[in-house]
């Protein structure tokens, strides 16, 4: 028997993993291309919060990772500068830090009998400098002035820490979530300079910006940094005006997580965008398959393509346009701008931002049962 492979992915990290899963769902192969020597996570450790958990349990994996990592549904966020701490409250189900290379590979074995062949559609799924974007002509990405350094730090005797806390002051954000009783995902976020070279050099360059202001167990924190996780990365977006008016799809390909809608990490919210993506393709092209009798039919996927990019390109310009102005009101660079964020940003505007971003259903993939369709790909 011929298998062929109807979705050809480009790129296989959260956006590409978790699309090929949706697809394998509703009973679609998908080959997954990765240019890196298996799976990349880089980053280490990432912060889901529930609209990303919904996707996941979407995708039937979430029960993989809730019973490892506690919820946190309070941080705190002080100001260095005055001592002055504010109480920032999550939706109560509450956000959850966890190991990137878990969720990559929790997706991943859900593709083990992966095969391949043909492609009649293609997702770029290539991240933030996405080839597939390039060619759909999509805007070019725009730096917003500041670079994130972020590790893991391990306390083998533990840390003590339960909430989440984030520390300001007029130009740097810093901040903590714990992963478990050990292990913190910790960022350091700075305007403008390129905090690159050896990882050791990452952690100095950290703790010499920090000494003055930030409190001792920030600091404690970063001293305890897993060196080999250290990653730095310029904070790029592309204007949410590429995002509405930009051509998210052109016949069959179409692009989903960072290569549609890379974003600030302020909100913590690009993985969980990804995972949102994958479901809402999933449920299209599942849909599809069904009214055409188990078939994917190459003359319907443009229009698949177009209702996927229909049903996400409000969403996803809303969530770069709401981490890019919480970024701003939290590292802003001038007075007005922090007397906003001290008064009002996380007393009145946090709460609803943060409901608006977090607490989203994408919905459910389509239900297929397997043994009443022919799910053999229809040949051009
Ligand atoms: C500092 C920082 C902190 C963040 N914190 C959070 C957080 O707490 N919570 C959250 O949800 N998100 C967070 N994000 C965002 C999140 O990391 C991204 O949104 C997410 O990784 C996007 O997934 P992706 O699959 O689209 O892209 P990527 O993870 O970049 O994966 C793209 C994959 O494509 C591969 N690739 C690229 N080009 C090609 C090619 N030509 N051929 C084949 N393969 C290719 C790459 O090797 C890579 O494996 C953060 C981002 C940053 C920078």
């Amino acid at each position: 028997m011929e298998l062929m492979e109807d979705v050809v992915i480009v790129g296989a990290g959260i956006a590409g993993l978790a699309t090929a899963v949706a697809l394998n769902r509703v009973g679609v192969r998908a080959l997954v291309l990765e240019k890196s020597k298996g799976l990349r996570s880089t980053g280490t450790a990432l912060t889901l919060s529930p609209n990303a958990w919904l996707a996941l349990d979407a995708l039937g994996v979430s029960h993989k990772h809730i019973p490892l990592y506690t919820p946190s549904i309070k941080g705190y966020v002080t100001n260095v500068s005055t001592g002055e701490v504010q109480e920032v409250l999550y939706p109560r189900q509450g956000i959850r830090t966890l190991h990137r290379k878990v969720l990559l590979e929790a997706l991943a074995e859900e593709l083990e009998d992966g095969t391949t062949i043909k492609s009649k559609v293609l997702m770029g799924c290539d991240g933030v400098h996405s080839v597939v974007a390039r060619w759909l002509g999509l805007t070019e990405l725009v730096h917003s002035g500041r670079s994130a350094v972020r590790g893991l730090a391990v306390f083998p005797q533990g840390h003590g820490f339960k909430q989440v806390r984030f520390f300001l002051d007029e130009s740097n954000k810093a901040g903590f979530a714990p992963l478990n009783d050990r292990e913190l995902s910790w960022f350091f976020v700075s305007q403008g300079e390129k905090v690159t070279g050896e990882a050791e050099k990452m952690q100095r360059d950290v703790l010499e910006k920090c000494t003055e202001k930030f409190p001792s167990e920030y600091l404690d924190v970063v001293r305890h940094a897993d060196l080999s996780s250290l990653s730095w990365a310029p904070l790029m977006f592309r204007p949410p005006w590429g995002i509405i008016f930009g051509k998210l799809s052109k016949g069959n390909v179409t692009v989903a997580g960072d290569a549609m809608h890379p974003m600030t990490p302020d909100l913590g919210n690009g993985g969980g965008a990804s995972l949102e993506d994958a479901v809402v393709l999933g449920r299209h092209i599942g849909n599809s398959i069904i009214n055409n009798g188990g078939l994917i039919v190459p003359g319907d996927m443009a229009k698949t393509m177009d209702d996927y990019v229909k049903e996400r390109r409000w969403r996803a310009a809303m969530l770069v346009t709401a981490s890019y102005l919480s970024g701003r009101m939290q590292q802003g660079d001038k007075w007005w701008i922090n007397f906003l964020r001290d008064r009002a940003l996380y007393k009145y505007f946090f709460g609803w931002l943060s409901r608006l971003v977090f607490v989203y259903d994408c919905g459910r993939l389509p239900a297929i049962s397997f043994g009443a369709m022919d799910l053999s790909s229809k040949k051009d």
